[in-house]
């Protein structure tokens, strides 16, 4: 690519970031960071009464979190009015647009009278003809007006090529004369877009599908201002399970970014999540490193069907699509313990478990403990709260663990103080040593190993899997596992064996 790349992000205020939206930046910054180019962050806020400032520091943060950052702006698309005011006055003197003085009376009559003929509704062009002197007659007059785009009347048809859909055409008599700047004066979006994409100098337009309706007008815009066409790339929609589109009302906040924040997500797994709705690398590749998703992002991998978000409600263990959860425990396996640590911090500190020793003389046992427990883990809150048994003596037994590990076998609560005698004698409390002794006392009692360890899985960290319960006993260390293994008749409300 000769020209350098400018791509932009111009999300419109109105709401928190959507997923879709990130999705729509990431493909932009891949896109820029990958041909070298410039991104632009643009906040659209020219409907004034839906944008709100809690919004613009919604998106702001938002992205912030993904790591997707900026070249240029925030700029506020309101800064530019007078510009696209004057593009407006532009398209009339060059007689591109023209001013409409048709009331919505008029207006809501015919469509009225479209909709009983079963006709589609096309405004009939009215105030395109009149004379400059009726116009000026009914300015004098003081009637309002909109400005409209004279679409051209030759026979025509817009073209352009979409770097996904391919070759898009739609014909001009299909085409209204659509309105540019409303009756008090405000330019309409469809016009700012163009006026700001063709000042930013941007090159390519990457957005979302539902975008597409609008570029063929778009592009009659560039044309009648002289102005070189952009490339327009439409990313296709994102669905759910019922083929519906993705959106607050309908899945409440599992679609904004700020969910997954919430959630114990790591930024670089909900990116990588976010790509591969709506565009594979050709391979079978799932897991992307930032480079590696720079080097093979490009718009042929975008698929044109829509992408399915995989959510079912109902299932806590997959409150978001699995695939965004394994995405997810995927990095929190694979990444430095050290990034972890310091991700977790503030977790632990709300769940009263946080130790400040943990960054001094006990960070190489916290170290090791967040490494032995991270394996089964999907989200950064699992430390806290699955793992709570490993940093506090308070913590949770899950119901199934205490079903299947310790009710089923009541005579656990005397086999685990058995336990527990010999673990109190071993001088070095090592896995080796810990794992002779309970394979002995199984032995000895005639039990399967697996009892006993299970059962002792359970009184000492309240799950019903986990890591090597060697290892486990290792980490917790050997005053603690011999205490909760002493106290396990707590787990049977005291029924006398
Ligand atoms: N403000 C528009 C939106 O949020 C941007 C569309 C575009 O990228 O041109 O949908």
């Amino acid at each position: 690519m000769s020209e350098e790349v400018i791509v932009r992000f111009p999300p419109s205020p109105t709401g928190y970031l959507h997923i879709g939206g990130a999705r729509t930046a990431i493909y932009n910054w891949l896109f820029a960071k990958k041909h070298g180019g410039k991104m632009i962050l643009r906040i659209e806020d020219t409907d004034a009464e839906r944008s709100t400032e809690e919004s613009i520091q919604g998106i702001l943060d938002g992205l912030a979190w993904l790591g997707i950052t900026f070249d240029q702006g925030p700029y506020f698309q309101t800064e530019f009015t007078s510009q696209h005011m004057a593009a407006a006055e532009k398209l009339l003197a060059t007689n591109h647009a023209y001013k409409c003085f048709c009331t919505k009376e008029d207006l809501e009559a015919k469509r009225e009278t479209a909709a009983t003929d079963k006709g589609d509704y096309k405004y009939n062009q009215a105030c395109r003809n009149l004379s400059p002197e009726q116009v000026a007659a009914k300015e004098k007059a003081g009637l309002p007006y909109v400005i409209r785009f004279k679409v051209p009347d030759q026979q025509d048809t817009v073209r352009f090529e979409d770097k996904v859909y391919g070759r898009i055409e739609r014909a001009y008599v299909d085409i209204e004369d659509f309105v540019i700047v409303r009756s008090n004066g405000k330019p309409l979006y469809l016009l700012c877009n163009v006026v700001d994409d063709i000042r930013d100098r941007i090159t390519h337009v990457i957005r979302g599908q539902d975008g597409l309706a609008n570029t063929p007008r778009q592009i009659l815009i560039y044309e009648a201002l002289g102005a070189k066409i952009p490339v327009f790339a439409h990313m296709p929609l994102t669905l759910d399970l019922n083929k519906a589109k993705i959106s607050k009302r309908s899945h409440g906040e599992i679609v904004a970014v700020h969910f997954y924040r919430e959630h114990g997500f790591l930024p670089w797994a909900l990116i990588n999540f976010l790509v591969l709705l709506g565009w594979s690398s050709g391979d079978d590749r799932e897991i992307f490193s930032q480079e590696e998703l720079i080097q093979a992002f490009s718009f042929e991998g975008v698929n044109r069907s829509n992408s399915i978000f995989n959510y079912r409600k109902g299932d806590p263990k997959f409150f978001t699509d699995p695939k965004a959860i394994n995405i997810n425990a995927h990095y929190l396996r694979s990444m430095p313990i050290a990034e972890i640590a310091a991700l977790i911090k503030d977790d632990f500190a709300a769940e009263g478990i946080w130790n400040p020793l943990y960054e001094s003389t006990q960070r190489e046992w916290f170290l090791q403990t967040l490494d032995l427990i991270r394996s089964r883990f999907h989200t950064l809150q699992d430390f806290a709260r699955q793992g709570r048994a490993y940093f506090a003596d308070d913590f949770p037994i899950e119901e199934r663990a205490l079903e299947k590990n310790l009710n089923k076998t009541p005579e656990l609560k005397s086999w685990l103080p058995l336990l527990a005698a010999r673990f109190a004698a071993l001088p070095d409390f090592s896995r080796e040593n810990t794992e002779t002794a309970a394979r002995q006392l199984a032995e000895e009692l005639s039990v399967k190993p697996g009892t006993l360890i299970n059962g002792a899985r359970t009184v000492i960290t309240g799950q019903l899997a986990g890591p090597s319960m060697f290892e486990v006993f290792e980490v917790i260390g050997k005053e603690r596992v011999v205490t909760r293994l002493e106290q396990v008749g707590r787990f049977f409300g005291g029924a006398d064996l």
